[in-house]
């Protein structure tokens, strides 16, 4: 059995490894020459972490995690912590820690586990077409591949996703920019063993830790589609955007290195119920694209992964049988993260501002049980619980 898998993303990646796990050969086509990941990091919650554990890279991913230790609130004008609480329940609870990544890392790791020499790099698939015994993949040079099934983890923008759908579908703006990128640890801007986020004004600062002594940042801010700003801008937007806030949030603005800074405009997808059609399945973002509010886009891509080759090892009535069933397994879970996603995104960013309020009155009073036990219920339906 062969699985051509399109995109060497994080979707792309497990599942390869996936899939040679249980003895399945694979062959990875990849647009890019070479992967530029759209964000500095990445939180892998305990979910993602069993699923990169089942792929046989607890060490290699404890050795880039950062230690979360703790998570904090603070108020963004003085600083002043509205909340600050363990992350140990959680970790107790669910029976896994939380790993923040630099996403080069992840993404290295994921490479060098599979082989890196054995990716297709440059090869942009344009369409595919199956028949009763595979399916052919196109590449915009004129080649062609052709695998039993095939799994398309192309990302947000697939090309392949219609074909599964049958309609295209549009992405939605969620209503903030989120800069991204990576600073050396300083303590007078956050502690070196928490997630420490700054609120206020519908707006975020946060700071999260890496391996490397390094902070992991990302400011939001809700702001109209489409503004003409770029890396040349980049300090002088956040310093007016940020004005009046807090001095860490103004020294993290001045440390920040514009060069490596992303800005992007987050994006998400209504949920929809068709991952698989016939030998094609979608995996990660392709077959569902959520903010980054709850941090479970590339777990969910993890989590894909894991099930694909489990639903796959399970049962002996053909792939396009197991397919069916991977797709029953996946579709409810991934709805929900999507939409538990958008909701937060909503709360967070001042879509109403009365909730965004209670909301900010809400943590002063947070000990820290109810944000763990929502957490714990996200992390607990993935599938390795
Ligand atoms: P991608 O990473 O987009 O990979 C798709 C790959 O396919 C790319 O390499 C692309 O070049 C390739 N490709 C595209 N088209 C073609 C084609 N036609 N032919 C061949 N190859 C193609 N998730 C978390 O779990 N935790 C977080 O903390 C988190 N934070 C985030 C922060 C931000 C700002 C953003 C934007 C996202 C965040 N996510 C997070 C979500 C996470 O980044 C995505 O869910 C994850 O990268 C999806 O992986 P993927 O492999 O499905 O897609």
């Amino acid at each position: 059995m062969k699985a051509i898998v399109i995109g060497g993303g994080i979707g792309g990646m497990c599942a390869a490894l996936a899939l040679e796990q249980i003895g399945y050969q694979t062959e990875v086509y990849e647009a890019v020459k070479t992967i530029r990941p759209v964000g500095a990091a990445i939180s892998i919650w305990p979910n993602g972490v069993k699923c990169l554990n089942f792929l046989g890279l607890k060490a290699p991913l404890q050795a880039l995690g950062g230690n979360m230790a703790f998570m904090a609130y603070n108020d963004f004008q003085h600083g002043q912590t509205l909340t600050r609480f363990s992350m140990a329940p959680l970790v107790e609870s669910v029976g896994e820690r939380p790993y923040p990544v630099a996403r080069a890392d992840l993404q290295a790791m994921l490479l060098n586990r599979y082989g890196a020499q054995r990716v297709n790099f440059g090869k942009r698939v344009s369409y595919i077409e199956q028949d009763a015994t595979g399916v052919t993949a196109w590449f915009d040079d004129g080649s062609e591949a052709r695998g039993d099934f095939l799994i398309a983890a192309d990302g947000t923008h697939s090309v392949i996703r219609a074909t599964v759908t049958g309609q295209s579908a549009e992405r939605r703006y969620a209503g903030y920019v989120n800069w991204n990128g990576l600073v050396s640890i300083d303590e007078t801007i956050a502690p070196a063993d928490q997630w420490t986020t700054f609120v206020g004004e519908g707006k975020r600062v946060s700071l999260m830790p890496v391996s490397g002594n390094r902070f992991y940042f990302f400011f939001d801010v809700p702001l109209p589609q489409g503004l003409a700003e770029d890396r040349s801008s980049i300090k002088a937007d956040l310093t007016r955007y940020f004005s009046g806030w807090a001095r860490p949030v103004q020294q993290l603005i001045a440390a920040i290195n514009p060069q490596t800074t992303n800005r992007i405009e987050i994006h998400d997808i209504d949920p929809f119920p068709q991952l698989v059609k016939g030998r094609v399945a979608l995996l990660g973002d392709a077959g569902h694209s959520t903010t980054p509010d709850i941090g479970q886009g590339g777990c969910a891509a993890m989590e894909d992964a894991v099930v694909l080759a489990l639903t796959l090892q399970a049962h002996s009535l053909g792939i396009e049988d197991a397919l069916r069933r991977y797709e029953a397994r996946r579709a409810d879970r991934v709805k929900d993260l999507v939409l538990k996603a958008r909701k937060r995104c909503d709360v967070t960013h001042g879509k109403q501002p009365e909730v965004t309020r209670a909301w900010y009155e809400e943590l002063k009073q947070e000990s820290g049980e109810r944000i763990l036990s929502g957490m714990q219920e996200t992390i607990v339906g993935g599938p390795l619980a």
